[in-house]
Parts: structure tokens; sequence; C-alpha cells
């Protein structure tokens, strides 16, 4: 592809937590690249989805939820969202149209506002609401008057997905592609890999473990006959924790792994080994190193 007709830009998709905004970057990207659950907060960092639309690229920024920050780690997740915010070539406000302009979604448009950014209102879930109350939240949210447009999808049926993706292309500056046309993300394989076992914890765990489980991948062994073994440690805070992680003969364990492995052989279109280890590693949210490996500012 020559470079004087292709065009690259951020886009950055902001939103309260639960939003779907993983759900909408791995739609327009059309592949998993960020991990979705029911549960707030599962993104810790920024991720970008690459999307390629024609001769465009469009680097998508999923960023942590934003919301009012009290820890340390919650200051450095929110630091993160508003950076990829202000370097974006477009902003999109994805609101949940089921919970509607609540005070999290108003919160971010108000500091949009706030340092005058324009912003694109993305109404999503528009699947679990009916056309008139649409209309209405539409109206609502666009009093704010910082929206150059509005869209209304359904991140997880597909339906408004590509026509959102080619609107947010077309708003690219023209400019070299900063990715090679088939790379979908930035995240390292390990880092991905270390993600899906966490989504797995998180959705298998039925015990709330907002912070207290980090993993992260120990060792990546290509195979000569093709597949990988992985090897990943995951750290909780405290002993006590340990039987709820293991479960009963280890049968907790093994069924996060068993999940985390089917995804990521379907991912990697290999077959995957897959090794879970369990430590405690005390306090992690406020270790230094925790933070700079996974992009976030210790001192936010
Ligand atoms: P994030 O926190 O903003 O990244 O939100 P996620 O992408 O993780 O999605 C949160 C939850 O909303 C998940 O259970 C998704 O399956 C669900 N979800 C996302 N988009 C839609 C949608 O268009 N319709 C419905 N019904 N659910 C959705
Ligand atoms: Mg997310």
């Amino acid at each position: 592809m020559s470079e004087d007709n292709t065009r690259c830009g951020y886009a950055a998709i902001l939103g309260a937590p639960n939003a779907g905004k993983s759900t909408l970057v791995n739609g327009l990207v059309g592949t998993k690249v960020s991990i979705v659950s029911p549960k707030v907060q599962t993104t810790r960092f920024r991720v970008l989805g690459i999307m390629m639309e024609g001769a465009t690229q469009v680097i998508l920024v999923d960023t942590p939820g934003i919301f009012t920050p009290k820890a340390r780690i919650e200051r450095a997740m929110v630091a993160a969202a508003w950076e990829g915010a202000n370097d974006a070539d477009v902003i999109c406000l994805l609101v949940d149209a089921k919970t509607g302009w609540n005070d999290d979604a108003r919160a971010i448009g108000l500091r949009l506002k706030s340092v005058g950014l324009q912003a694109v209102l993305v109404l999503n879930k528009v699947d679990l609401v009916r056309k008139e109350k649409l209309l209405g939240l539409a109206t609502e949210i666009n009093s704010l008057g910082i929206f150059t447009d509005t869209y209304m999808i359904s991140a997880l049926s597909g339906d408004g997905v590509a026509e959102l993706g080619r609107d947010l292309a077309a708003r690219m500056p023209e400019g070299p592609l900063l990715f090679p046309e088939d790379q979908v993300s930035d995240l390292p394989q390990r880092l991905l890999a270390a993600e899906i076992t966490r989504e797995k914890a998180f959705l298998q765990l039925h015990q709330e473990l907002p912070y207290a489980l980090a993993v992260d991948t120990e060792t990546w062994e290509d195979r000569e006959d093709g597949s990988v073994r992985i090897d990943q440690i995951l750290y909780i805070e405290r002993e006590s924790q340990k039987s709820m992680v293991v479960g009963k003969g280890g049968h907790q364990i093994k069924s996060i792994g068993e999940a985390a492995r089917l995804e990521l052989e379907g991912l990697l279109e290999r077959r995957v080994h897959l090794f879970l280890h369990v430590k405690v590693r005390g306090d992690w949210t406020e270790k230094r190193g925790f933070y700079s490996g996974i992009g976030l500012d210790f001192d936010a």
C-alpha cells in the first residue's frame, strides 16, 4: 500500500464501567483484543485495538472505566484513561442506553466539556431499550452541547457497528500506517494470554476478587510440533484466598485453566498446554514495578 493514500489516527472509546467499550473494540477490530466481563473494571490498562477500513487504520484506545479514583491503582487507571482521550483524533462517549445518562456517564461528559473537547455520542445496548426511550435519551444527552454526532448501536449483536467504524475511519488524518496492516493489537501475546486467564478467573470466581488477583505469563515455549507451552502465575494477596482459587481437589483452577486454554487455542490457532500456578504476593497494588509493567503511572 503506498503511503500517499493512507490515513491513520486514534479513536478513544470512553464510557462508564460496563458501557460495552471492550465489546465495541472487539467488534470493530473483528476479533477479541480486549477482555469483556459483566463485572466492572476488568480493563486495567490501555489496550489498543487496531482496525483497518480500506486504506485507513484506526487505533482504538480501550480505556479503563473512568470513575472517581480513591486507591492508588484507581488513580493510575483514571490518569491513563484521560491520557488516551487527549491524544485521540476522535473521542467516542459510549453510553449504556439501558442504564441511561447516569452519574458516571455524565461525569465524563462534563469533564470533556470543561476541557473543551468534542465527542461522538454512541448509545449502546439498543437491543435492550425501546425506540421512544432511545430518542428521548439522545435528546437529553445532546443538550450538553459537546456532541457532533449520535450513533445508536448494539456492540453485542453488531448492529450499527460497521457504520460507526466507517465513520471513525473517515475522521482519521492522512498519514502513514503506524502498525502493519494485519496487526490487531499492540498487546504482546503473553500479556493477552494473561488477560484471558484473568478474565476466566473473574467469570468463574463468584466471590469478588476485584484487585486481589493478578496474572503473569512466566514462560512461553514454542514447541517443535507447533504447539505452545504457557506457564502462568496467579498472584493473590492472602493465603486465605488460595482455597477459593484452587477449589476442592484443584477443581476450580482446573476449570479456569480449561476455559482459558480453549480460548487461547482459538486465538492462536494452535494447540496450547497451559499450566497455572497460584502464589501469594502480598499487596501488589502498592508495588511500583507492577504499574510500569502494564503501562500505568504509579505516581498518578
Ligand atoms: P466495558 O466495561 O465498558 O468494557 O464493558 P464490556 O464490553 O466489558 O461489557 C459489559 C457487559 O455488557 C458485558 O456483559 C457485555 O456482554 C454487555 N454488553 C456490551 N454491549 C452490549 C449490547 O450491545 N447489548 C447487550 N445486551 N449487552 C451488551
Ligand atoms: Mg472493558
